[in-house]
């Protein structure tokens, strides 16, 4: 009898994390394991913040996925996804056309702009490594032009950070670092560079426990970097931006360097694939699959999943990507053996928001956590991730252990 074939798109947290535990768990033979991912490596979508800051070079986010899978269980190809198509179960890549008994689409996610003017041709995005490393040499583009130039254009130096979530919190905390180093490197006086972070909501954070927001908050301020909350972006040009301060009224700031980090949404490959979605995401059933469609499998930021307690959709995070992973492979291997599948239920441990690589908020196993306790933490979870992928080996070679 034919082996039965999984196809896994996308080797980020969800995808490797599948195919590693489908290794595991699957007996010899059992099945043929495809991976399918746009370039040879993974890179760790939670340590983008740092890559784009310019504070963690993008080599050290990344790591090859030949590395950390097994050639002989699983099939790795490197292509570029352009469609896939549940009814005739058949993705189409740059590299050839695959077919497939079980699929698992894990392709991450994509920056929400949610069609506000502009934001598309002149905000950056954090949204995967290439992305990151553009960020970083454009700011330091910026400086190299400001101290060279004859006539100076101060709003070089104007960095803004649309959103207050965790990615705009996290990189304005690699940023209050980096602007010091930046400053020395390019010969720019420190009080010429101004960092703003524009949130459409009333506070920063939206949300989370208010006491470590101010502890935020107050530690960015005294680095220098400014806030303005409650005034929505409306609007990106060449220039800069527009803000909404009130009713009628608007400000403009002018500046070199706008980073969109409001949101995100599922790869759009999913609104194409005829699978019911929202804002590119699938809810998907209980055990993980897409309503209607038994042998597909939706893993991470292209799921979305309702807490029953609060009513309102789980945040999409790589610790929740990283546990789908296993409860996918765990019933894959179900399917195959002719048992049942088993519902997903997440094990949330807490949250953990760099201010810095010296400094952090969160709220971990219900106890609130601050300054280098939750700096230490948010780098063991790091380690963790690490670990569950790759063994210690992969720690070793890509840990973080600049513990202070
Ligand atoms: P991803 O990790 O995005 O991986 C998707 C993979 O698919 C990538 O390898 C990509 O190259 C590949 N791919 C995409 N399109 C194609 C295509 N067309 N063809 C082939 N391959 C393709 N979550 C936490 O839990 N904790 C944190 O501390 C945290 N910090 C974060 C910090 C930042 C700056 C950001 C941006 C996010 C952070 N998150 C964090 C959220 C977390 O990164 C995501 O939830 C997680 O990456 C989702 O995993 P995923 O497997 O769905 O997708
Ligand atoms: P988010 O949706 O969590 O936050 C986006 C922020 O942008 C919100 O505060 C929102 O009010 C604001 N915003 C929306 N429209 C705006 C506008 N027009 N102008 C100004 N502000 C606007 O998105 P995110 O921060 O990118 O996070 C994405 C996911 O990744 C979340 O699930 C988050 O939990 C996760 N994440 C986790 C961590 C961590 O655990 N340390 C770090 C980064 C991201």
């Amino acid at each position: 009898m034919k082996r039965p074939s999984i196809l896994v798109l996308g080797a980020g947290y969800g995808g490797l994390t599948t195919v590693v535990n489908l290794q595991k768990v699957l007996g010899t033979d059992a099945a043929d394991i495809t991976l399918i991912n746009k370039n040879e490596y993974h890179y760790e979508s939670t340590w983008l913040h740092e890559a784009a800051a310019g504070t963690l070079r993008p080599e050290q986010v990344r790591y090859d996925i030949k590395d950390v899978i097994d050639s002989v269980k699983t099939k790795f190809v490197q292509a570029t996804v352009q469609a896939i198509d549940v009814q005739n179960k058949k993705v189409t890549t740059d590299n050839g056309v695959f077919t497939y008994d079980y699929l698992v689409i894990g392709l991450g996610f994509e920056g929400e702009t949610f069609g506000i003017t502009g934001l598309d041709k002149y905000a950056l995005s954090i949204a995967n490594v290439k992305a990151a490393r553009y960020i970083r040499e454009h700011i330091e583009f910026q400086f190299a032009n400001w101290s060279t130039e004859a006539v100076k254009d101060d709003s070089r130096l104007t960095i803004v950070v649309g959103g207050a979530g965790f990615t705009g919190i996290e990189f304005l905390g690699e940023l209050a670092n980096r602007v010091p180093e930046l400053c020395k490197e390019f010969d720019v006086p420190r009080e010429k560079v101004r960092v703003i972070c524009v949130e459409a909501a009333p506070m920063v954070l939206p949300g989370f426990d208010p006491e470590l927001v101010s502890y935020a908050v107050g530690q960015l301020e005294a680095k220098g970097i400014e806030f303005s909350i409650g005034t929505p972006v409306v609007e990106a040009t060449p220039e800069g931006v527009n803000i909404k301060k009130g009713e009628d009224k608007f400000e403009f700031i002018k500046a070199g360097t706008v980073v969109w980090a409001a949101g995100v949404r599922g790869s759009k490959l999913i609104e194409e694939s005829g699978i019911e979605n929202m804002r590119a995401r699938v809810k998907v059933d209980k055990d993980l699959r897409a309503p209607g469609f038994h042998d597909v499998f939706i893993v991470g930021d292209c799921a979305l999943m309702i807490n029953e307690e609060t009513n309102r959709p789980y945040p999409p995070t790589a610790q929740i990507a990283m546990q789908q992973g296993e409860t996918i492979a765990k019933n894959i291997n179900e399917l195959i053996k002719g048992g049942e599948t088993v519902e997903f239920v997440p094990d949330l441990k807490g949250t953990v928001c760099s201010l810095g690589d010296d400094d952090a908020i969160g709220v971990v196993f219900g106890k609130k956590v601050t300054g280098k306790r939750a700096s230490f933490m948010k780098k063991m979870i790091d380690n963790r991730a690490l670990y569950m992928v790759g063994g210690p080996s992969l720690v070793m070679k890509k840990g973080k252990f600049n513990v202070l």
